[in-house]
């Protein structure tokens, strides 16, 4: 019996997530034995148990094939130690209980969203691209501490071989299943680590001789990201550029409020929107759901393999937008402006 543990967490995941459990429920309505679970996490989890990754949702999480996750954080839980707080507790804490080493984020450009990107229509309008970023080691992980005399900080850079392979793996997997291009990025100029990097992916290249391997300068990418985006079919890199380079393709988009990320590690999916909690805009009923109903979509092709339902919620969306409906963050004059619960409403109905 395929089992989904949900996590609404804070802010904004309070409201998207029902969206999208609406269209989770609709989807799977004829099919046997899906099972969902709700439980608490991130900052709504602190005020009720005093833990952001309650042992409970764990537990939970821990017998599911797949974890919906909404946001967490907020100004509430700021100012908490960090390894307490939601973000560090709640996200690393889950990424490090289920291995969740490669991050897979999709950026497309919609057709009916060209005008919201902050880019020229013909810069972004083939934009089709996935980033694999490694997830679970490198600058982020490493030893990081403060020394006094002199006054001075420092974090570690450190990747073992097998991080670097697994990771590499995803990238040329993902590309084989498309256009057979896959672009690494490093700083193999200065990086040891990347030096390092980069010869195991032209080793790992000659494992998957169908797919072209180009290698690019992390700075570069950042560059190209914005001048020529649509060049780009699959990236593969580490933690700290994939972090960057992601937020900026997020923006292509036009917001990031339409952008989902897969966390995958050997066994459980991780499935969340690549924004946070917005506490600017929680409890408005005005945030965009769609992220986190494409997050379904995405835990359907990713864990189950279920291409077809995935496709099926993704053309309800593009239905959606055709029929001219948009949330606040992508609409413009014109356009019918709908609240978070009136775009599930549109899913739903284009799903019916
Ligand atoms: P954010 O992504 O929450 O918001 C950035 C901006 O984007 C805000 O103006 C917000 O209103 C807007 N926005 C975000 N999602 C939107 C949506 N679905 N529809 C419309 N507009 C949307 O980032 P932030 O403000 O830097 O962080 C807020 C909190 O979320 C912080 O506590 C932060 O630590 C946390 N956070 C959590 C995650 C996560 O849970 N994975 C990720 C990033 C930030």
């Amino acid at each position: 019996m395929p089992k989904i543990a949900v996590l609404p967490g804070d802010g904004i995941g309070q409201e998207i997530m029902p969206q999208a459990l609406r269209v989770l429920k609709h989807v799977v309505k004829n099919l046997p034995d899906w099972e969902c679970t709700e439980c608490i996490v991130g900052g709504a989890a602190i005020d009720l148990v005093g833990k952001a990754l309650p042992e409970e949702t764990l537990k939970v999480c821990k017998k599911s094939d797949a974890i919906l996750l909404g946001a967490v954080g907020g100004p509430k839980w700021d100012n908490l130690p960090g390894p307490e707080r939601p973000e560090m507790a709640a996200l690393l804490g889950l990424r490090k209980a289920f291995g969740l080493y490669a991050n897979i984020r999709p950026v497309k450009m919609m057709p009916f969203l060209l005008d919201a990107s902050p880019l020229k229509r013909e810069r972004v309008e083939n934009v089709d691209m996935i980033i694999v970023r490694e997830l679970s080691s490198g600058l982020y992980f490493g030893e990081k501490g403060r020394k006094t005399d002199p006054p001075s900080g420092y974090d570690v850079m450190i990747y073992s071989e097998e991080e670097v392979r697994r990771i590499l793996h995803v990238g040329f997997k993902t590309a084989q299943a498309r256009s057979k291009r896959l672009c690494s990025v490093d700083k193999a100029n200065v990086l040891e680590t990347s030096r390092f990097w980069r010869e195991i992916a032209n080793d790992v290249a000659k494992e998957y001789p169908d797919v072209q391997l180009s290698h690019m300068y992390a700075d570069n990418a950042g560059m190209q990201l914005v001048l020529h985006p649509s060049q780009f079919d699959v990236m593969v890199t580490d933690n700290t550029f994939g972090d960057l380079l992601s937020d900026i393709a997020s923006v292509l988009g036009g917001s990031i409020g339409m952008l989902s990320s897969a966390s995958l590690g050997n066994n459980i999916g991780l499935y969340e929107p690549a924004h946070g909690s917005a506490p600017d805009i929680a409890g408005q009923n005005i945030a965009n759901p769609l992220a986190m109903i494409i997050s379904v979509a995405s835990m359907f092709r990713h864990s189950f393999a279920r291409h077809d339902i995935a496709d099926k919620i993704e053309q309800a969306i593009d239905q959606v937008f055709a029929a001219g409906y948009r949330t606040g963050d992508i609409a413009k004059p014109g356009d019918q402006v709908l609240g978070t619960k009136e775009m599930g409403d549109a899913v739903l109905a284009a799903l019916a």
